[in-house]
């Protein structure tokens, strides 16, 4: 391996934590490479408005604004590949990572490679996504004041994206399919005591209705139980039903949670392995904002710039005690 070939700082995964860790990397000099995905830009890109991004006073739509966060990492000198890292070795540094045949080395590697909120797998869900089909109530509630809504899933997501939507819409129809709630019953309760949200139980989303016309009109739905077919008018349609961290990559190289997303360590993004680290919504299952994935992604950068600088003065940096493990038990 020649010298020169090892990256200081390698980022996988091209979102607002990733491009975040590459500005401030590429700020302080390090030259980060940024594997970014050939679907780079991450969740944003299936998000039309965005209005809660601070420095946006008129809102910006997702994928221009991921445009605007690369292109800024870019004039610091970030350099990028586009296109999926296909295998990674933390097992000693320099780590080794490879896309397809082409292998890589990097003294530190920042993940972000982000999580996806899971898809019901409808074409017409699809197709309205950005035209009234979300994956996020906090984000964009405010679009449909005085509105009527449904919420797919019967999670504590569901429930707590229910329940903020009535602060906007007149009603919210929580659409689930069985009768029994994967929520905590507190959450239930909560939402069933709100007067603006109904439930439809036992039944299953056959169609988001509106495709021909650009924008959801309403949800086609089937009782489970009966095979009765039924539809709710609505103009937003929330699919609450999980999300999943992308690290799959990383399994069996790095600590994770049940959930499979990535373990960080106290207040910093370092995770078991030293040199690696972890920010944005790959070890963040609570807040899932672009502005918390870019602001642990600014933290990745600085723990990655202190790791490398206790490198070269010769200091192995201790890891924070276990106990430390930041991830929540009850949130
Ligand atoms: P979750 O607990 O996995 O619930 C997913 C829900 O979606 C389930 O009710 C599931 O139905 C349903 N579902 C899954 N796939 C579906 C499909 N293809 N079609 C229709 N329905 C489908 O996910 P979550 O609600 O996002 O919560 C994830 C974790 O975060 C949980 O541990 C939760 O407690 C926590 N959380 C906590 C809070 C809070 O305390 N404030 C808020 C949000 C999340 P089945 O039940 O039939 O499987």
């Amino acid at each position: 391996m020649i010298e020169s070939d090892i990256r200081k700082v390698t980022i996988i995964g091209g979102g607002p934590a990733g491009y975040t860790a590459a500005l401030y990397t590429a700020r302080a000099n390090l030259t980060p490479l940024v594997i970014e995905g050939f679907a780079w830009g991450g969740q944003l890109m299936i998000t039309s408005d965005v209005e809660n991004y601070p420095g946006y006073p008129d809102g910006v739509l997702g994928p221009q604004m991921m445009q605007e966060f690369r292109a800024q990492a870019e004039r610091f000198g970030a350099e990028f590949i586009t296109d999926d890292v296909t295998r990674v070795d933390f097992s000693e540094r320099p780590f080794r990572f490879w896309v397809g045949d082409e292998e890589y080395h990097s003294e530190t590697v920042i993940i972000a490679t982000g999580a996806v909120a899971r898809q019901l797998g409808l074409e017409s869900e699809q197709k309205l996504q950005g035209a009234g089909v979300s994956y996020c109530a906090v984000c964009d509630a405010a679009f449909f004041r005085d509105k009527e809504v449904v919420v797919v899933g019967g999670g504590d997501s569901a429930m707590e994206e229910a329940i903020f939507l009535t602060k906007f819409a007149t009603k919210v129809t929580v659409v689930h399919r069985r009768d029994e709630f994967r929520a905590s019953p507190i959450m239930v309760d909560r939402a069933r005591a709100n007067e603006r949200i109904e439930f439809v139980l036992d039944s299953a989303v056959e169609d988001v209705l509106g495709a021909d016309e650009g924008r959801v009109t309403g949800a086609a739905i089937r009782n489970l139980r009966t095979e009765e077919t039924t539809e709710i008018p609505a103009d937003g349609f929330f699919v609450a039903i999980g999300h999943d961290p992308s690290t799959a990559l990383f399994r069996g190289q790095i600590d994770m949670d049940v959930g499979g997303y990535i373990e960080t360590r106290g207040k910093t993004t370092e995770t078991n392995v030293p040199g690696v680290f972890a920010a944005g919504d790959v070890q963040d299952h609570v807040y899932r904002q672009a502005v918390t994935a870019a602001g642990t992604g600014c933290q990745a950068a600085l723990d990655a710039e202190r790791f490398l600088a206790d490198l070269e003065g010769g200091v192995e940096r201790p890891l924070v005690a276990d106990e430390a493990l930041a991830t929540p038990q009850n949130w």
